[in-house]
């Protein structure tokens, strides 16, 4: 008998869950709270690791045709513009870890993921919220419908009610760093820069990629603050209140927030590695398993990676409990490890003084001395591939 799935959320992790579950040959529910798949957040940066997490679920040649493949990403001072380091991608990503460095639209990754997931067989619900799950695979919809399912997949994301409920109690914490997100018309942006750039200042940085013609140029603007005490997660942002934050950074930053005329200001939440992600029939999977800080790019492309491997489990492993202990066992620790060097990364990016000095300094002799040294510090990350351990 074919037995079947719920997955909460149709975020890249839902999606490509529901897509993973399907080859898996289950019978699939996606249920997405949201009416229609949100444009929230504009651009995702997608490592050469999360190139193979979407081969292993056969999405890898549809996202390739929707994104950029930058030259390079870039570490330059938001003091005076200084290149401190820089990673060479393109062919050379390929190369070294047989797949690209990608940037794209999060509206195109889901849309693809969805076409996908819709032509494997899934049912995607649109406008349709859970109320609550159970361990015994109970789903109740907010309209009170019940349903039943031999495997609930909670991709709820970083504010997971499921993980909230039924795994720590806990809501996420507040990072004290929050970002203004924005869209610039390629055309007001020009030069454009080089692949991607990260401008690195006191408590502060910003990051600029190419999206493409028909999308822009994406911005993240990130600065520290002490608390979030707005009533939601992300509101509307002020571009003058960008500007201004940004307002001693090198010349050739500024001018690429000069023409945001709307923006999106976000608080940046995470969450300390749980213990465990299953409980009976329920998994996390995602954001609702391991928030994280921005600050590696890694967020969507962990939930990815979840997603290929839940599938090789459960295609390996008749007994779906053992093939969710599998899936937890292999992923938790890598995961965990994203999320602590994410957080990690705050302290680099945003350092100040002379702390800045020598830090930025040594980073750019080695980059200068030894670049290959520079690429083989995200070897781990960048290297993975779908295998079962
Ligand atoms: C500033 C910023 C920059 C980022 N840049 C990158 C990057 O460059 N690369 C990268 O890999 N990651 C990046 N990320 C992280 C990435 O956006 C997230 O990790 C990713 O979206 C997580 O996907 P998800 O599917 O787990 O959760 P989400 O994308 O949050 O999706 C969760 C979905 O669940 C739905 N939902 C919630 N509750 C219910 C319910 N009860 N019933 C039905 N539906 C429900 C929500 O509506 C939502 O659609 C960035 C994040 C931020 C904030």
């Amino acid at each position: 008998m074919t037995r079947n799935a719920a997955v909460l959320g149709a975020g890249p992790g839902g999606l490509a869950g529901a897509i993973a579950l399907a080859q898996a040959a289950m019978a699939v529910t996606v249920f997405e709270r949201a009416p229609q798949l949100e444009e929230v957040g504009a651009g995702l940066q997608l490592s050469p690791n999360a190139c193979h997490a979407l081969e292993a679920i056969g999405a890898r040649a549809a996202i390739e045709a929707v994104a950029i493949a930058p030259p390079q990403a870039q570490l330059r001072s938001g003091r005076d513009d200084r290149l401190i380091f820089a990673n060479p991608l393109g062919d050379i990503a390929i190369a070294r870890y047989g797949a690209p460095y990608l940037h794209l639209h999060r509206a195109d990754l889901q849309h693809v993921l969805a076409q996908r997931a819709q032509a494997a067989g899934a049912d995607l619900r649109l406008g349709v919220a859970v109320a609550r799950v159970g361990p015994d695979g109970g789903v109740q919809l907010e309209t009170g419908e019940a349903l039943v399912f031999d495997l609930v997949l909670a991709a709820d994301g970083v504010r997971s009610s499921v993980r909230q409920h039924w795994f720590d109690g806990a809501a996420p914490r507040f990072t004290g760093q929050a970002a203004w997100r924005a869209l610039v018309p390629r055309e007001l942006a020009q030069p454009s820069p080089a692949g991607v750039t990260v401008w690195a200042g006191p408590q502060r940085h910003l990051v600029a990629y190419d999206l493409g013609p028909n999308r822009g140029l994406n911005l993240v603007a990130v600065t520290e603050r002490s608390a979030w005490v707005e009533p939601d997660w992300r509101q509307r942002g002020d571009p003058q209140e960008l500007r201004a934050a940004f307002a001693d950074f090198p010349a050739a930053a500024r001018r690429l927030l000069e023409p945001v005329a709307d923006c999106q200001f976000w608080g940046l939440f995470d969450h300390a590695p749980l213990p465990h992600w299953v409980r009976g029939k329920i998994a996390l999977l995602g954001d609702s398993a391991h928030p994280m800080l921005p600050f590696l790019a890694q967020g969507a492309a962990m939930a990815i990676e979840d997603a290929a491997i839940l599938g090789l489990c459960l295609q390996a492993d008749p007994e779906i409990e053992t093939a969710l202990a599998r899936y937890q066992r292999q992923r938790r620790p890598r995961t965990a490890r994203v999320q602590a060097v994410s957080r990690a990364n705050a302290k680099l990016f945003h350092a100040a003084g002379l702390r800045a000095s020598l830090q930025h300094g040594a980073i750019a002799l080695v980059n200068h001395m030894a670049p290959g040294l520079g690429q083989a510090r995200l070897d781990w990350v960048y290297g993975w591939r779908p295998a079962l351990d």
